[in-house]
């Protein structure tokens, strides 16, 4: 089969600039030269006559985001605007999303390509999302977002979680869970076994239950504070051991690690390194943020999500990983090249580097190198996906954007 080639030269990296040929019929990475070996392309030596051609003309890369926390089928990207209301009591918020969300005239299927596009856009290439299941909704959303999924295969990696939003005993899910597992969700969900549920141990026996019927991993959104958060995590931590799911179990937020004591969060981290417990931060910052630099100096696997994006919870957000991996930095003190550097790893599952036979998934931006551009996350000036340019300021007049907000 005729290759189709993009070559996209003088991009910066290492203090150095590369030429890189994709293959676009892979989407793969097929060659990287020095761009000091310019002069064989210019002599057309190298059969690259038929590629298409992108200067980038010292633009620093940025490897691909992962947004590994976010809802999709909860948006209101590219509806009219929302008003909301003060976040008072969790059922009462809990009411609020449902009556706005049955009030939307599009499906979770039709919002969910808006804010995949907008992803996409920004440089994401991979993303964990929540798609809320319940007894009155059934899996009306799981079925859109599924075949979702599958009209983005091959650009966008996605991992689905069935999360039982209104509480997985509280609305009596179990269930529904099980369909949505049955139907190709990848991961159980829960939310608060403490605060929604009411029964910390029953509720997350009831998920790991689940985890185990399925061989389905396991992530919590946990919101329950102080020492009833940091209790259940606990108990987390020993269900996962007794289950042998190391490094396949998740908590999201923690928001208690921000509210207890370093000695606390410190021998927490521990057991949670130990048992292979993830945990998922969106980098709050109206709530105190978990001590992120004393969790990953335990040991613990960190990742970041997107989360609220102008949904019934927040208006706030855009979906932008760099930027919100900025202002985790920032918010953790973080001015050390060393701790810059560190950031990436988590809100990218790849090296700052590319190599050969990755994906041609990455974005391009003015910046001196990897450092600046995560302390400034500057607008994307051009986003490759596969080799194929699909956002930035080069993408012809940025019109995703445009879309999306318009
Ligand atoms: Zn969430």
């Amino acid at each position: 089969m005729e290759k189709q080639l993009t070559i996209i030269k003088n991009v910066k990296w290492a203090d150095d600039l590369f030429n890189l040929t994709i293959d676009q019929t892979t989407g793969t990475i097929i060659s990287i030269e020095t761009a000091a070996t310019d002069a064989e392309f210019a002599s057309g030596g190298t059969n690259h006559k038929e590629a298409n051609v992108f200067e980038a003309g010292g633009l620093h890369y940025v490897p691909p985001m992962a947004d590994m926390h976010i809802h999709l089928d909860k948006h209101f990207l590219g509806e009219p605007w929302k008003t909301l209301q003060p976040f008072v009591t969790l059922p009462g918020q809990l009411e609020f999303e449902k009556r706005m969300l049955g009030e939307l005239p599009t499906g979770a299927g039709e919002r969910a390509k808006r804010l995949l596009d907008l992803m996409l856009s920004q440089g994401t290439a991979k993303i964990r999302t929540h798609v809320d299941v319940d007894p009155q909704i059934g899996l009306s959303h799981l079925e859109e977002i599924l075949e979702v999924r599958e009209l983005y295969r091959g650009r966008m990696d996605m991992e689905i979680v069935a999360f039982p939003q209104q509480g997985l005993l509280r609305s009596e899910s179990a269930a529904v869970m099980r369909q949505a597992l049955r139907a190709g969700a990848d991961y159980v969900g829960g939310v608060d076994p403490a605060g929604l549920d009411r029964r910390v141990d029953a509720s997350l026996e009831a998920m790991f239950e689940l985890g185990a019927e399925f061989a389905a991993g396991i992530d919590l959104h946990l919101h329950d504070p102080d020492h009833l958060g940091t209790y259940t995590i606990d108990r987390f931590a020993d269900l996962t051991e007794r289950a042998g799911m190391s490094g396949r179990t998740a908590v999201s937020h923690a928001y208690c690690f921000g509210q207890v004591s370093e000695a606390e969060v410190r021998s927490l981290a521990e057991k949670l390194c130990a048992n292979g417990v993830s945990i998922m931060t969106s980098a709050p910052i109206d709530r105190p943020m978990p001590p992120i630099k004393l969790l990953l100096e335990a040991g613990v696997a960190v990742h970041v999500g997107s989360d609220n994006i102008l949904d019934s919870w927040s208006p706030f957000g855009n979906g932008d990983m760099l930027s919100r991996g900025s202002r985790l930095a920032e918010a953790s003190g973080w001015v050390e090249d060393h701790w810059l550097l560190e950031t990436y790893k988590l809100i990218s599952n790849a090296p700052l580097t590319p190599k050969v036979g990755d994906r041609g998934d990455f974005s391009l931006v003015h910046a001196l190198n990897a450092m600046h551009a995560l302390a400034a996350a500057p607008p994307r000036e051009a986003v490759f996906s596969g080799g194929e340019l699909v956002g930035g300021r080069a993408f012809p007049t940025s019109r995703q954007m445009a879309e999306i907000h318009s």
